[in-house]
C-alpha cells in the first residue's frame, strides 16, 4: 500500500506521493506530510555504516515512495542524485564541518533539486507526457533547479529571473546550459516573476494544453532527500562518540525539518541548533512560544533572509507533544552581520578553514550552545562553498578565494536568455511555443 500524504491544514485531505510532488503545495495552502513516519531499529542504522550516500538515500526514502516509484527506479534516482562527495572536515575540538556544497551549484540545495527532478521525470514518463517546470528565482534557486533538471528526460524548465538583480555567477548557473533549460529575463523584480508564475498556475486554458508544476522549496520531494546527509554524517562517527549535535543555518527551515524527520525515524541525534541571521522569527518562537512572521531584513547571509519560514508548519507538526518538546530538542540563536563576520574570522584564525557566511552563522550557534555543553560531538552544516560568496568572504577574511573548476568553466560559457516584458501574455505565448 502506498503511503498517503496529508496537508498540515487538513488531515482529511490525502494524496499519494506522486500527487503530492506534482502539486507541491496542498490546495488549501498547507504542506504535505506523510501520514505515518517509519521508525527504524539501531540494527538498521548500523547497517548503513558501510553504504554510500546514494544507498543510504534509497533505504531512507523507499518507505515514502512505495507504490509510486518502483524500487529499482528509486535506486537509480538516489545513486544519480547523491553522486558527489560529502566531506567532513574537523575543526579541532569536538566540532566538524559537514560540507554539503560539492554538487554542481556548490550549495546544499543540489540534494533536493537533483532528487526532485528525477522523480518528476519518472512521473512524466509514467504519464507519457512532457512536464513543464516553472521557477521564479531571486538567484540561488534558479541555478539549483536548472542544473538539477538539465538533460533530465521528459522535463522542460523555465527559470524566471529579475533583470539586473541576480549576481553574475548566479545568472551563469541557469543561462549557460541551454537544452531543456530556458532562462527568461523579466523586465521587473522578483515579486513580478513570482506573480507571473502564479498566474500561469491559475490559467485554466494553459493547464488544458500543457502540464505544469513548480520546483518550489516546500515540495516533499525536496525535503526527503535532505535526510541523507544527516544519516551519512552519523555513519561516519565512531559508535563511542555518541549521538551528534547538528548546527543548522536556517532560512525556510527545510534543512532543519529534514534533520528532525530523520531523528523521528530513529537516527541518533543529541540536539539540533537552529541558527539564523537577524531574521529571527524561529529562534523567537523557540524562546517565547509565539510565531510572528514579518517582512524580511537584508543581511550578508542573504539565502537565509526569510521573514516567514515556509517549513514552519511542517516542523511544528513533527512535534505533536507541543512547544516544550521542540524546546528540549532544538535551541535557537540569532546573529547579526557583525557577529557573522566575527565567526568567519574565528574559524579562519583558529584552523585556516575558509567558511562562507551562512555556514558561519551555524558555527556561531554551536559556539553559543557549547558554552554549556562543551563535550558534545557536533557537526556544523556547511551549506555553500565560500567561492559562491567570494565578495563577502574575501572582504571578511582579507584572503582571496580560488574559483572551483565547475565555476571557472561556467564563467567562460556563453549566456543564453530570452528577455520578456513583465506581462503574462508574453509568458503564455512562450510556454505554448
Ligand atoms: C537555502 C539556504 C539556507 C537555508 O536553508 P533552509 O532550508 O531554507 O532553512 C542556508 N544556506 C544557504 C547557502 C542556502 O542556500
Amino acid at each position: 500500500m502506498a503511503l498517503k500524504y496529508y496537508s498540515t491544514r487538513d488531515k482529511t485531505l490525502k494524496h499519494d506521493f506522486g500527487q503530492a510532488v506534482v502539486q507541491g503545495l496542498a490546495p488549501d495552502g498547507g504542506l504535505y506530510l506523510p501520514e505515518a513516519i517509519p521508525r527504524f531499529s539501531m540494527d538498521f542504522w548500523n547497517s548503513l555504516r558501510s553504504k554510500t550516500p546514494g544507498e543510504i538515500g534509497f533505504e531512507l526514502i523507499r518507505p515514502y515512495t512505495k507504490g509510486v516509484v518502483p524500487d529499482e527506479k528509486l535506486h537509480t534516482i538516489t545513486s544519480e542524485s547523491f553522486d558527489f562527495a560529502i566531506p567532513i572536515v574537523p575543526l579541532g575540538g569536538s566540532a566538524s564541518i559537514l560540507e554539503l556544497f560539492h554538487g554542481p551549484t556548490l550549495a546544499f540545495k543540489d540534494f533536493g533539486a537533483r532528487f526532485l527532478s528525477r522523480v518528476l521525470s519518472h512521473l512524466a514518463s509514467k504519464e507519457n507526457r512532457e512536464i513543464h517546470i516553472l521557477a521564479a528565482t531571486s538567484g540561488d534557486t534558479g541555478g539549483a533547479v536548472a542544473q538539477g533538471f538539465y538533460q533530465v528526460p521528459g522535463t522542460r524548465v523555465w527559470v524566471l529571473y529579475p533583470k539586473g538583480k541576480v549576481s553574475p555567477i548566479q545568472e551563469r548557473q541557469f543561462t549557460t546550459l541551454g537544452g531543456n533549460i530556458s532562462a527568461l529575463e523579466v523586465d521587473g523584480n522578483f515579486d513580478d516573476c513570482q506573480k507571473l508564475v502564479k498566474q500561469a498556475f491559475s490559467d485554466k486554458d494553459l493547464a488544458s494544453k500543457i502540464w505544469i508544476t513548480s520546483a518550489n522549496s516546500i515540495n516533499i520531494a525536496r525535503l526527503l532527500p535532505q535526510m541523507v546527509y544527516y544519516a551519512w554524517a552519523w555513519t561516519q562517527l565512531a559508535e563511542v562518540e555518541g549521538p551528534p549535535v547538528f548546527a543548522v543555518p536556517c532560512g525556510n527551515l527545510g534543512n532543519l525539518t529534514a534533520g528532525v524527520l530523520a531523528w523521528r525515524m530513529g537516527l541518533p541525534v543529541k540536539h539540533f541548533i537552529a541558527a539564523t541571521n537577524r531574521n529571527d522569527v524561529f529562534p523567537e518562537y523557540l524562546l517565547k512560544g509565539n510565531f510572528t512572521p514579518r517582512a524580511s531584513i537584508s543581511t550578508i547571509s542573504n539565502a537565509m533572509d526569510v521573514g516567514n519560514p515556509s517549513n514552519f508548519e511542517r516542523l511544528v507538526a513533527l512535534f505533536p507533544e507541543g512547544h516544550q518538546s521542540i524546546q528540549s530538542m532544538i535551541s535557537g540563536y540569532r546573529f547579526d552581520d557583525f557577529q557573522t563576520i566575527q565567526a568567519m574570522k574565528v574559524i579562519h584564525h583558529g584552523t585556516g578553514y575558509v567558511s562562507d557566511q551562512h555556514t558561519a552563522v551555524a558555527f556561531a550557534g554551536l559556539q553559543s550552545w557549547q558554552q554549556a555543553h562543551p563535550e558534545s560531538k557536533a557537526m556544523v552544516l556547511g551549506t555553500a562553498h565560500p567561492a559562491k560568496f567570494s565578495e563577502v568572504v574575501e572582504k571578511a577574511l582579507g584572503a582571496s578565494i580560488e574559483l572551483p573548476g565547475a565555476l571557472k568553466e561556467m564563467a567562460s560559457k556563453d549566456k543564453k536568455n530570452i528577455s520578456i516584458e513583465n506581462d503574462f501574455g508574453s509568458l503564455k505565448q512562450l510556454l505554448l511555443g
